[in-house]
């Protein structure tokens, strides 16, 4: 279109004189022209020839035409009702000087039509395109909620206590990995249940025996005709045994209130103090065990401990030593320095621990020998207070032992470097 605009105003530049008739002249010989209207104006933007006849004179203010007279070529189109408007101006240069602008329009039903059916199917295109999305939205919330409704049931199966219940979640995603967390979750409380219920049979089962124990000698004291001193003995085995069980209710309170606080904080503490006034007080029961006590606590280390915890610890390990033993045995308790670790160590010369109960003896209840347990005043709780107090105060408890050798037990505590403390 610019260019059939350039081609007229090159015509028309050859024109000695520019008006009406010198124009209509020179367009009827360019019949390849093929336009819809052509306008012709001198600089001022007066119309000298305008091919829809209408009236020269009249100054044509179409930006088009204002942009040519400004020396530039201009062109512009658009579309309506299956129409293509197109719009082209170029200045008129008559010997080399500006004498004006050459206008053209042109409209196009051909070109129009192409837009039309561009038009149609870029519309198409974007309704199928659209009906995809929106399927594929309807279909990914449909199997996300499916899934996430999947999530929910569980929970509310957990809820009613089937902790065995586990979620089945496929795929590779965020949801996936929500499944896991929960059933890893479920996993958690399933442990704990099973060992709140493990804990609430034995703890049951072990108050049973000394109540049983009681019964049936009240009951024996009742029913039988029984000297003075048969009686005293009796009424003395009741009291025995409610000590035992005053005993254990201690014990109980004392590991339930280990395992509930956490957040105590420590002090920095040398171990050889507690563990030589643990000695002390022990001291009188292995000697009427006849065993002999040998500490060797020079290799001493600060660590980070709520001091009561370390004469518990210390208290236990020592106890079981005599408890544990043989008579005319001995108890070594040292303090050793390791890497960065201050350690407790606890030998004995005892009756050992059998390999498969290794595993078991900090747990609650569990005793190897119950008859000599329950002589001695064992409940079974001792090495779980033990460990876990170790484990609340950072450290780390282990046992080895030989059947009729002995056994020891060690416990590792990080050691604190006092001099990094003070700088
Ligand atoms: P208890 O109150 O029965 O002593 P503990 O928790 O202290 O309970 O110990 C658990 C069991 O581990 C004991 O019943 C005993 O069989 C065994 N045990 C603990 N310490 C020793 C030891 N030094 N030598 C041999 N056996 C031990």
């Amino acid at each position: 279109m610019i260019e059939k605009c350039r081609l007229a105003a090159a015509e028309f530049s050859g024109l000695e004189i520019l008006n009406q008739s010198t124009i209509t002249a020179a367009v009827s010989k360019m019949d390849s022209l093929r336009i819809t209207r052509l306008i012709v104006t001198d600089s001022s933007g007066k119309a000298i020839f305008d091919s829809s006849n209408q009236s020269t004179d009249a100054y044509i203010f179409l930006p088009e035409v204002v942009t040519a007279l400004e020396s530039k070529n201009v062109f512009s189109w658009n579309y309506h009702d299956g129409l293509m408007y197109s719009r082209a101006a170029t200045p008129l240069y008559s010997f080399g000087k500006l004498a004006g602008c050459v206008y053209m329009t042109e409209l196009d039903a051909q070109q129009g039509e192409l837009i039309k059916s561009l038009q149609y199917n870029v519309l198409s295109i974007t309704m199928v395109l659209e009906l995809v999305v929106i399927v594929f939205s309807l279909a990914f919330a449909n199997a996300f909620s499916i899934r996430l409704r999947r999530i929910l049931s569980s929970m509310r199966i957990i809820r009613e206590g089937e902790y065995s219940h586990k979620v089945a979640m496929g795929g590779n995603d965020e949801l996936t990995l929500l499944g896991e967390e929960f059933n890893d979750l479920t996993d958690r409380l399933q442990a704990s249940e099973n060992r709140r219920r493990q804990f609430v049979s034995d703890a049951s089962h072990e108050l049973k025996t000394p109540l049983a124990s009681i019964k049936l000698l009240s009951d024996s004291i009742l029913q039988n005709e029984m000297s003075m001193d048969t009686v005293h003995e009796f009424v003395e085995d009741i009291g025995k045994e409610a000590d035992r069980l005053n005993r254990m209710s201690q014990k109980l309170l004392n590991l339930s209130r280990t395992e509930s606080v956490e957040d105590d904080v420590g002090e920095i503490v040398y171990m050889a103090p507690t563990v030589q006034r643990v000695v002390l007080m022990l001291d009188a029961i292995a000697q009427e065990n006849k065993i002999r006590i040998e500490t060797d606590l020079t290799q001493d280390s600060p660590i980070l401990i709520l001091e009561d915890d370390l004469y518990q610890i210390a208290f236990n390990l020592v106890e079981n030593g005599i408890k544990y033993n043989i008579p005319g045995g001995v108890l070594k308790i040292r303090l050793l320095q390791e890497d960065d670790m201050g350690v407790l160590q606890v030998e004995d010369s005892g009756v050992g621990i059998p390999s498969e109960a290794l595993e078991h003896i900090f747990e609650r209840f569990y005793r190897v020998d119950k008859a000599r347990s329950r002589k001695s005043g064992g409940s079974g709780l001792g090495l779980a207070i033990v460990r876990s107090m170790v484990q609340r105060n950072g450290g780390e408890i282990s046992v080895e032992s030989n059947m009729g050798i002995g056994s020891t037990f060690t416990v590792r505590f990080p050691a604190f470097d006092l001099d990094k403390v003070n700088e």
